[in-house]
């Protein structure tokens, strides 16, 4: 009898996400898989899911799909505050709709995701949220003005809510990827900023497979509860910027 704890993964319907829920379900998991294409969360056809169509903009709609998972399968005990988007583009040019579409993705949608489990941790004492930064949460590059900015806000308030959530037991994990090979392009509409990022990444042989970010999150869920790996910080190897 199998009686590992519920996972909840934003973002799950592609990428990271999808990765580290096929990674999770592997290792036995019952998952709640949550995003706007529905359809590709039922492509990845895993057992023990609970799929819900959720905007993580959508406050309401993500608790809701926790408490209804949380009915079928127990406690979420790790959030992976995934679902993102990088809508990288010249910041004079840019149309100020892209940022608003980042900074409510990238930073309430995590907040939005947080907030759906965080009490449900502090009283039994036990959980852990993943926090989906970015190198670019860390350092600065062309084109990615709002982009970084909301990266930045992703550490920021992880290291406020690792403080926070010590003394309580629950932990606090930020990932900060260089470059993976996921569709994260596919939403850039500035057509050079699209043909510079692309040649950067081919001058560092290409970015490296969502599946080792996942072995990684993995990896680090499995310390006992006691130890946490605060950041995990990826990049292809040569990557160095
Ligand atoms: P993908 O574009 O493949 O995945 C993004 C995921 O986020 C999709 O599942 C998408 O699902 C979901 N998503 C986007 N907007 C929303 C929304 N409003 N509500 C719910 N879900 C949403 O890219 P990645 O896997 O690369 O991106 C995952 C995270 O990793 C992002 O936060 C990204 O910033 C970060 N990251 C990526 C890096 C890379 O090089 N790939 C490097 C560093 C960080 P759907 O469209 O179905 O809603």
């Amino acid at each position: 009898m199998d009686h590992k704890p519920l996972i909840a993964i934003t973002g799950a319907s592609s990428g990271i996400g999808e990765a580290v829920a096929r990674a999770f379900s592997a290792a036995g998991h019952p998952l709640l898989l949550m995003a706007r294409r529905l359809d590709r969360l039922e492509a990845l056809a895993l057992p023990r899911t609970v799929l819900r169509k959720v905007d993580v903009r959508d406050r309401a709609s993500l608790a809701a799909a926790v408490r209804d998972a949380e009915a079928d399968y127990g406690p979420v005990d790790l959030m992976f505050a995934n679902a993102g988007i990088a809508r990288l583009g010249d910041i004079a040019t840019q149309p100020p709709e892209e940022w608003d579409e980042m900074i409510d993705i990238n930073t309430k949608g995590v907040m939005n995701s947080v907030h759906a489990v965080l009490t449900g941790m502090v009283a039994r004492r036990q959980g852990t949220l993943v926090m989906m930064s970015s190198i670019a949460g860390r350092k600065v590059y062309p084109d990615h003005t709002v982009y970084c900015g909301t990266k930045f806000f992703v550490h920021a308030v992880s290291e406020s809510l690792r403080a926070y959530l010590a003394p309580h037991n629950v932990r606090v994990v930020v990932v900060s990827p260089g470059i993976v090979d996921t569709e994260v392009l596919d939403h850039v509409n500035d057509s050079r900023t699209l043909e510079n990022y692309k040649s950067n990444k081919a001058a560092i042989g290409g970015g490296i497979s969502a599946d080792i970010v996942a072995g990684l999150i993995l990896d680090a869920y499995a310390l006992p509860q006691r130890a946490i790996v605060q950041e995990i910080v990826i990049t292809p190897t040569q990557q160095t910027y």
